[in-house]
């Protein structure tokens, strides 16, 4: 785990923020992202809050804006790769009741941005609503798998999201029928700049028996494939033509690493932490894949990764 580079940090923005901030909300300097991240790795925010209302956000907002603060949201950290130099200005994070309630009624459950995928699978089962099993091993937030449509198993987000609702970067709140929302493999370039308040997600009724089934299956396919250690998920989006996983193999990748990380001998499109990677580690071995790929076999993969903190966040 990196331990980051020290951000400067001032004392009047961090007063500015601390009273902007709602009651219970505390304003952390210089806080460690790697920490709250599945890969263990990168460096700190110049300031880390999670507000505890829309309001209490919204407050948030207004002062960055008065200050030109950038603001960046966390989900659950598990596609999220802050560089070790830092990220600058307020990293939010919607992680704390009311924006982890995840509230059903009929075939709907309305949900927070900050639920967990995992949780909001698992209640969908508790309310026997079909189509949401593919959620219970992605493991993030769904404010995350909104801004990323996260899929799996032939399903993504956004094929169960009925509404969503939104804060721009001026506080203002507003809701859009996911059936008017652009949205892309792995991808919804609204929340480039906007931030997912939560979501109304729809199933279909069906028996806790099909149901637990499917997520028993998905769960054993999920397992047989996927690297334990320490990761950010998937690396690379996919390619036309062939999976980025494969391409790593068949560039013979495989078991290639830089520093603390490596490129996961169980699946070509993971990179590990096995202990110490710093994002500079990652980003390395990042830029060798890259190469690989294109010299080799005129590919430009793209990352499917958040790289945090720079100005290129589609790699
Ligand atoms: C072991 C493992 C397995 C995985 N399997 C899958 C899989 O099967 N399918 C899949 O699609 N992904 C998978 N992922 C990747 C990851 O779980 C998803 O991309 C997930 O959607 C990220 O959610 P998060 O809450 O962790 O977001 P983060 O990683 O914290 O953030 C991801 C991006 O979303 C933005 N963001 C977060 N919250 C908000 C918000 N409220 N509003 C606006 N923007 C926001 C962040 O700024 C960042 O750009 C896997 C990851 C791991 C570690």
């Amino acid at each position: 785990m990196s331990a980051g580079v020290a951000a400067p940090v001032s004392k009047d923005v961090k007063a500015l923020l601390e009273k902007a901030a709602d009651d219970a909300t505390v304003v952390k300097p210089d806080y460690l992202l790697a920490e709250m991240t599945t890969m263990r790795a990168g460096g700190r925010a110049d300031f880390f809050a999670e507000p505890k209302s829309e309001a209490g956000l919204s407050a948030l907002l207004a002062a960055c804006r008065e200050r030109g603060l950038p603001v960046t949201v966390l989900g659950r950290g598990s596609n999220f790769l802050p560089l070790d130099s830092g990220v600058r200005g307020l990293t939010v994070r919607l992680s704390k009741a009311p924006f982890t309630d995840i509230k059903p009624g009929g075939s709907r459950l309305k949900c927070g941005a900050g639920a967990k995928m995992k949780n909001v699978a698992a209640e969908a089962k508790r309310c026997r609503l079909a189509g949401m099993e593919f959620l219970e091993g992605i493991p993030g937030s769904i404010g995350g798998g909104l801004r990323m449509n996260a899929g799996a198993m032939g399903g993504e987000l956004f094929d169960v999201v009925e509404t969503v609702r939104f804060m721009d970067p001026a506080g203002k709140v507003f809701e859009m029928p996911a059936d008017s929302i652009e949205v892309a493999y792995r991808g919804c370039p609204l929340l480039n700049n906007q931030i997912a308040l939560g979501a109304v997600l729809k199933g279909e009724p069906d028996t806790a028996e099909a149901i637990t089934a499917r997520m028993a299956e998905f769960s054993k396919q999920r397992w047989s494939s996927q690297p334990k250690a320490r990761s950010a998920g998937c690396i690379f989006k996919n390619s036309e033509g062939i999976p980025a996983g494969k391409l790593v193999d068949e560039l013979g990748l495989k078991g290639a690493s830089e520093g603390g990380a490596m490129v996961s001998e169980e699946h070509g499109n993971f990179i590990v932490n096995r202990g110490g990677a710093t994002a500079g580690d990652i980003l390395r071995l990042i830029g060798r894949i890259r190469e690989r790929a294109l010299t080799e076999r005129g590919i430009e993969l793209k990352t499917e990764v958040q790289i945090i903190g720079g100005e290129d966040r589609d790699a």
